[in-house]
C-alpha cells in the first residue's frame, strides 16, 4: 500500500511535513513554496489554498508511524505516506 518512491508531483501541491519529536508524531502543512500553511491550508505567500494529501516523512521510522497512523485513523485513510525531505525556505 505505501509508495515510498519519490514523487516530484506530490511536493509541488503541499503536502505534510512529519517528523517525530519526544516520541509524537508532528506533521505540519507546507505549501509548494515551502511556506507553513496556516489550519485551513492556505499559504499567505501565494494566497492560494494547497491539498495536503500526502505525508513526507523525513526519516524509515517517521514513515514506519505515518503509515501505522493511516492505517488506523479514518481520518488520514485518503492520505499517502513516502519519504521525503522538506524543501528549504525561498525567499
Ligand atoms: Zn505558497
Amino acid at each position: 500500500m505505501s509508495d515510498t518512491s519519490k514523487d516530484k508531483n506530490s511536493a509541488t501541491l503541499g503536502a505534510f511535513y512529519a517528523r517525530v519529536e519526544d516520541g509524537q508524531l508532528v506533521m505540519e502543512p507546507y505549501c509548494s513554496c515551502g511556506n507553513q500553511l496556516d489550519e485551513y491550508y492556505h499559504c499567505d505567500k501565494c494566497n492560494k489554498h494547497s491539498r495536503c494529501t500526502d505525508i513526507l516523512c523525513e526519516d524509515q521510522a517517521t514513515l514506519n508511524l505515518v503509515e501505522k497512523y493511516i492505517r488506523t485513523s479514518p481520518r488520514l485513510r485518503n492520505f499517502n505516506a513516502m519519504l521525503g525531505k522538506r524543501k528549504a525556505t525561498e525567499d
